[in-house]
């Protein structure tokens, strides 16, 4: 993107794995992570926290300009409490839509995504990183796998969160949060026309960092 600057961006439905192969991969490059998702699910935890009227546009918006946010390696702060695994709970899943629909929280989150990135080697991941956040970016991936192998390895990630949920209950869950993210007015998910196509399906999540770690190199080579 520029001499000081590079930015690898992940995007991608739900439980496509992004963060956890993000992650990876930036460490294996040596770069920052970023996980915007983490960001809209503090918004949303704040939200419930505070018992926000959701059709309150106005109140909303203030969400994310009154609460501080900060991403620090693998835990997430809210303000001065450590909300890394209570971000992750079904409940706060079933309303993050209501934060990331709204614009002025979306406009304010990427201006602290940006901030994020500005500088430094990063590896961003989340729905609108290649489209909207960094339409420069230096490399573009769009990670995704069927509906039905998402959901089976949603459903394995929450049992281990200590949750029990039913295959058809995340399936359902999961293709609701799909269409809304594909139909959101602003940032809506939709692969970025430059961006590599990676479908993951039966493939184990190290052979997954392997090829993003190939197509990265590939790409920055060529640059
Ligand atoms: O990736 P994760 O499931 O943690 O994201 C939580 C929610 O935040 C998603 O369902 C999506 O609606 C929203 N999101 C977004 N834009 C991003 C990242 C996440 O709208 N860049």
């Amino acid at each position: 993107m520029s001499d000081t600057q590079t930015v690898v961006t992940i995007d991608g439905p739900a439980g496509a794995g992004k963060s956890s192969v993000a992650r990876q991969l930036a460490a294996r490059l040596g770069y920052e992570f970023l996980d915007t998702g983490a960001m809209y699910r503090c918004v949303a935890l704040a939200g419930l926290r505070g018992e926000v009227d959701w059709s309150d546009e106005r109140d909303v918006a203030e969400l994310a300009t009154a609460h501080r946010i900060q991403l620090d390696g693998e835990r997430v702060w809210l303000d001065d409490n450590d909300v890394t695994h209570e971000i992750r709970a079904t409940r706060v899943t079933r309303v993050v839509h209501l934060a990331a629909d709204q614009p002025a929280v979306r406009a304010h989150l990427v201006q602290l995504q940006r901030e994020a990135a500005a500088g430094r080697a990063i590896v961003t991941e989340g729905r609108d990183q290649g489209t909207v956040v960094f339409p420069d970016a230096d490399c573009k991936i769009f990670l995704t796998a069927t509906a039905e192998e998402r959901a089976r390895r949603r459903v394995e990630d929450l049992k281990r969160r200590g949750e029990t949920p039913t295959y058809q209950d995340v399936f359902n869950e999961q293709n609701e949060r799909d269409r809304r993210d594909e139909t959101r007015e602003v940032g809506r998910l939709v692969k970025a026309d430059d961006a590599i196509q990676v479908l993951t399906d039966g493939m184990p999540r190290t052979d997954v960092v392997d090829a993003l770690e190939r197509i990265v190199l590939r790409r920055l080579s060529q640059e």
